[in-house]
């Protein structure tokens, strides 16, 4: 099995849609660069930061 295609269930909409060449402009409107814990959630996280590759805190993997 190959980890080539990536899991777009972790990004954010904008980079789920971006994976595809001709709509990768959308990485830029990608605001989900942090997990955003719930207020009083303990810990509970309401937003997970997106796990898109081109974000800086996620190299490509075997780079
Ligand atoms: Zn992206
Ligand atoms: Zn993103």
């Amino acid at each position: 099995m190959s980890t080539a295609t990536p899991d777009t269930s972790t990004m954010s909409a904008e980079c789920a849609v971006a994976q595809r060449p001709e709509y990768k402009d959308l990485h830029q409107a990608c605001r989900q660069t942090k997990d955003v814990p719930l207020p009083h959630g303990g810990g509970i996280l309401l937003v997970r930061r997106c796990t898109c590759p081109h974000h800086r805190y996620n190299p490509p993997a075997g780079a």
